[in-house]
């Protein structure tokens, strides 16, 4: 059985307990290097072999993955934050299904979880937004037709944008007529890690902000009032409102 393992934003404690047991006893270590803490491996067995995927292609890693497990080794393959999101892991599941090897997924804390905890805010704010959108700019993976920044931005949604803040004027100019210039925007670079900056400001001024910060890789960045002040308080925990799980005071 070979597990792919979210490894968490950054900080090495934001690691699952399931997902550290199994890099703490692997006998192979396959890591995304340019973005996994190497302190997520820091327990690692002495003379785990441990591979930077960030040098291997995708024949290499089942290569190394396969041959490795055939061995009868424990093979762990370590993803940045949950690899469900950009982690492109599920074409490493389907050659190991072709190949008939076992494997499970270990979730982790996305980094645009950890963007919000250290913000300190909440994406769903009643009467200002009830949906998340992740998504990218258009890069060397193209957008699908439907999926264009300026339909998605139409919504108002509260927005998170991975893998582009190199591109933030462009990013800023196609939001700017939906959400409006003055919309509060947050950049995280490396949220959690030692190194973590956060930058904020509007739709205006944030690409300017960004440059000025040398900040070109390896950030979120997030948009919509929820980064605001003005919203309803929750039902959940209005007195006036009941629920399965607590009775109104009336
Ligand atoms: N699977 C990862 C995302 C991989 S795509 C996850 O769940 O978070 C890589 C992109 O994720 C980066 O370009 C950046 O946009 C974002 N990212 C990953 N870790 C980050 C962190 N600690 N802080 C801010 N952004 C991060």
């Amino acid at each position: 059985m070979i597990h792919f393992i979210g490894a968490g934003p950054g900080d090495p404690e934001l690691l699952t307990i399931k997902g550290k047991k199994l890099i703490d006893q692997a006998d192979v270590i396959v890591y995304a290097g340019s973005l996994v803490n190497p302190e997520v491996l820091a327990d690692a067995k002495k003379g785990a072999e441990i591979h930077n995927s960030a040098h291997m292609n995708l024949d290499e890693v089942i290569d190394v993955m396969s041959k490795a497990h055939k061995a009868g080794k424990k093979v762990v393959r370590v993803h940045t934050g949950d690899p469900a999101i950009y982690g492109a892991h599920r074409e490493q599941m389907d050659r190991l299904d072709e190949l008939g090897i076992g494997y499970e997924v270990v979730p982790g804390v996305s980094s645009f979880l950890a963007v919000a905890a250290v913000l300190k805010k909440e994406y769903t704010l009643p009467d200002v937004s009830q949906t998340v959108i992740l998504t990218r700019m258009e890069g060397r993976t193209p957008m699908p037709a439907d999926e264009k920044l300026a339909d998605l931005a139409k919504h108002r949604a509260s927005l998170v944008i991975f893998l582009s803040v190199g591109m933030m004027d462009e990013l800023a100019s196609t939001l700017i007529p939906h959400y409006g210039e003055d919309a509060p925007v947050a950049v995280v670079y490396k949220a959690t890690w030692e190194d973590q900056k956060i930058v904020t400001g509007t739709l205006k001024d944030i690409a300017g902000k960004v440059e000025s910060a040398g900040i070109d890789r390896t950030a979120l960045t997030v948009v919509g009032g929820f980064l605001g002040d003005e919203y309803s308080l929750s039902k959940l925990y209005d007195k006036h409102f009941t629920h399965g799980f607590r009775k109104g005071i009336e």
